[in-house]
């Protein structure tokens, strides 16, 4: 039997907006800080596209690293396994955007969710695609079904002025020779990647494909093989959180992805995704509420990969 998904997420997120709302909106992208940080949305769509939302889920925000799991997905259906000879599949243990491990791993990133690792997915799309940025957008836009997604490029050029460790990695991947492009351009798309805007709904129903062996369960198009979306999950499980990968997976059991617009997607494969957004982060660059969102869902619901 099916649980009461609207009933649960409406009694969690009631409990929630009356406790307090810890952590801080990034500020090192100015464009991001100026958002209401009480903003608080979620959504959950499951493969009969059923739909349970709460809050501001149809409001769009800037979706930032979530975004890696797209360009991954994309960029992997095309390079099959020879993707893996320029980034690893390992967890980082370290923030997202740190540059230490990159000079012992001889400018191999430990996985393509930190941003190393989605520079370097970005330059891969640069060298596969005409039109990196249009093709990435139609690619989402299929997923969503709708045409309503975009760059937000007040942000993309907020994040471009202050891409200082991004583009001191991206350089420092270029000495080693794992970025074929120009640095500049490789950025560009990379922050262009960052600044989409999306609505809890519109992202619990792209990423169901996740949850559904590779195919989108309406159109029934296969977008990645089973095989190749088992993997992706088991990254988005070692890896979606960066140093807090491990916490997430114990707190809440499920794969999943953050990033630093407040963001969280999960994904209950055969069943569902979830799609939280609540602006203010935890140190470790997570959103504060969103985690607790899943802990306690997961926790009511009894259901987790474990
Ligand atoms: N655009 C952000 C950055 O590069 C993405 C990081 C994130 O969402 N964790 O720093």
């Amino acid at each position: 039997m099916k649980l009461d998904y609207q009933n649960i997420i409406s009694k969690i997120y009631a409990d929630l907006i009356g406790k307090e709302n810890l952590g801080k909106v990034p500020d090192y992208i100015p464009e991001l800080a100026c958002i209401d940080e009480n903003k608080f949305g979620v959504n959950l769509t499951d493969l009969e596209h059923n739909s349970f939302g709460a809050g501001d889920f149809k409001q769009k925000f800037s979706i930032q690293s979530i975004s890696k799991v797209f360009a991954l997905s994309f960029v992997y259906e095309k390079l099959e396994e020879k993707l893996w000879e320029r980034v690893d599949v390992e967890p980082s243990g370290n923030a997202f955007n740190s540059l230490v491990q990159l000079e012992a791993d001889n400018g191999i990133p430990r996985n393509p969710f930190i941003n190393a690792g989605a520079l370097v997915i970005c330059d891969v799309l640069l060298e596969i695609c005409e039109n990196p940025k249009d093709e990435l957008l139609t690619f989402i836009r299929n997923l969503t079904e709708e045409d309503d997604v975009f760059f937000n490029e007040k942000v993309a050029a907020s994040e471009m002025q202050n891409s200082f460790r991004n583009a001191g990695m991206c350089n420092y991947m270029k000495s080693f020779g794992n970025i074929k492009n120009k640095p500049e351009a490789v950025i560009e798309l990379y922050c262009h990647l960052c600044s989409i805007e999306m609505t809890c709904k519109q992202l619990s129903k792209s990423f169901l494909y996740l949850a559904n062996e590779g195919k989108e369960p309406s159109t029934k198009k296969q977008i990645l093989s089973s095989s190749k979306v088992k993997r992706i999950n088991a990254i988005l499980l070692t890896c979606g959180f960066y140093d807090e990968s491990g916490e997430f997976s114990f707190l809440v059991g499920l794969p999943g992805k953050s990033g630093v617009g407040g963001g969280i997607i999960a994904i209950y494969p055969q069943h569902y995704c979830i799609a939280v957004w609540s602006p203010k982060l935890n140190l470790k660059g997570n959103s504060y509420r969103g985690m607790k969102f899943l802990e306690e869902f997961t926790t009511q619901t009894g259901e987790s990969i474990f």
